[in-house]
């Protein structure tokens, strides 16, 4: 044997591997990291066994793991769909979405405000292999009728916009997508199911960023696929299976670990944000904040209604239109860290000019009111107080 390795001939390894499997009394109390790439069979008996009776037994785990199902499991519960396909990341769980719905010559249609990655995705790469995009701009996107083609698939769009949080409302456009006879995709990543249950408004699928508020602790990347139909669910589990697109154990561990406390943590995020923006508001130095749960939010009552009366973590605000501004104040924070993601239980701000919106032309970056001022703040759950001192001793050096 090679020194200190457990090889399969090392008879004290075969033993206790023997003693830990056939220990009936071991019932741990969390799902152990199930750390294999592939499962063993008995016989041949146990391998028709695995196709028979699909769920039942795991073969390999880019098919299937029970951590990876585990996270699946529990996701699915919260946005309340028929399953649930966990992925490597929010970008993989958008393409699994997309790939399941559509093929070469179709044609999607995705809301103008969007994250830039699936921006990106599908004006440069999915165009390549035949998927059209058209991007509908904010005041049109409950009427698509000028929009859609005969060979329109989705809508994709997000619960709340980044920056500057705009906010969908979801069962209105479920009804304008329904009447269209295209299919729904809701990136629900900063609202989190705890905020809104997309499904429940009759969208057809919900994704979510796991790596943003699911997972929680700014340590995984990780996403997830919600369908509100069987039938989408199946070609999902295909699509992340062909295209190996699947999340790791360890990964599909931390997350699950994570979405425990999602609801605790969604509360804090939003009593925390709402006390912020309040302060932000009042701030002499501070021109104008982004937050629904601030009645001056043009989607303020929307936000109310859809959200159970939470409005999330996430806020933007301009201070005057001055990177060297913005530069002092960052660097004037004492506990909040520059971060370029998002939704961790620590605070940390953002600059979409110089991070998501970056590559937009002038004019583009004008028309959306992301200017030279504009600061993200992603409000972790730390105690309101201590954020809101960091901040003003902040402000002043503005
Ligand atoms: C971060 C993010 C994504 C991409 O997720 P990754 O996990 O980074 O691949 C997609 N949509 C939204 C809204 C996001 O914030």
């Amino acid at each position: 044997m090679v020194f200190g390795l457990p090889l399969a001939t090392n008879p004290a390894y075969l033993e206790r591997k023997y003693r830990i499997s056939n220990m009936p009394q071991i019932h741990p109390k969390t799902t152990p990291i199930y750390q294999t790439s592939v499962f063993t069979f008995e016989d041949l008996n146990a391998l028709e066994h695995y196709f028979e009776q699909p769920g039942q037994s795991y073969m390999y785990t880019r098919y299937s793991n029970p951590n990876s199902d585990e996270l699946a499991e529990q996701v699915n519960a919260l946005e309340g769909g028929a399953g649930a396909v966990v992925t490597s990341s929010g970008m993989s769980a958008i393409l699994a979405a997309i790939l399941t719905l559509c093929k070469a010559g179709d044609h999607v249609l995705c809301a103008e405000e969007i994250y830039g990655g699936s921006s990106t995705l599908l004006s440069k790469e999915l165009t390549r292999i035949g998927i059209e995009v058209t991007f509908v701009p904010p005041a049109s996107i409950y009427s698509l009728q000028p929009f859609v083609q005969p060979n329109t698939r989705l809508l994709l769009v997000e619960t709340m916009s980044n920056p500057l949080l705009q906010v969908t409302d979801i069962k209105r456009l479920a009804l304008e997508t329904k009447k269209q006879e295209i299919k729904l995709v809701v990136d629900n990543t900063f609202a989190s199911p705890i905020i809104t249950k997309p499904l429940a408004l009759e969208a057809d699928m919900a994704i979510h960023s796991v790596t943003k508020y699911l997972s929680g602790h700014s340590d995984v990347t990780a996403g997830v696929v919600v369908c509100r139909h069987p039938d989408d669910l199946q070609r999902v589990q295909q699509v992340m299976m062909v295209y190996g697109l699947n999340l790791s154990p360890f990964e599909s561990w931390l997350a699950a670990r994570g979405l425990k406390t999602l609801r605790l943590r969604m509360r804090q995020h939003s009593s925390n944000a709402l006390a912020i923006a309040g302060f932000l508001q009042a701030h002499p130095k501070v021109e104008q904040v982004w937050y629904p749960g601030l009645e001056s939010h043009p989607h303020h009552t929307l936000a109310k209604e859809q959200g159970q009366g939470m409005f999330g973590g996430m806020m933007s605000f301009r201070i005057k239109d001055d990177r060297e501004a913005v530069n002092r104040f960052m660097q004037a924070l004492r506990h909040i860290p520059f971060a370029p993601s998002l939704a961790g239980v620590s605070t940390s701000v953002s600059y979409p000019l110089g991070t998501s919106h970056r590559s937009l032309k002038p004019e583009q970056q004008q028309t959306m009111g992301i200017t030279a001022g504009v600061i993200r703040l992603s409000v972790g759950i730390e105690e309101p107080e201590e954020l809101i001192a960091d901040l003003e001793q902040a402000l002043a050096e503005v």
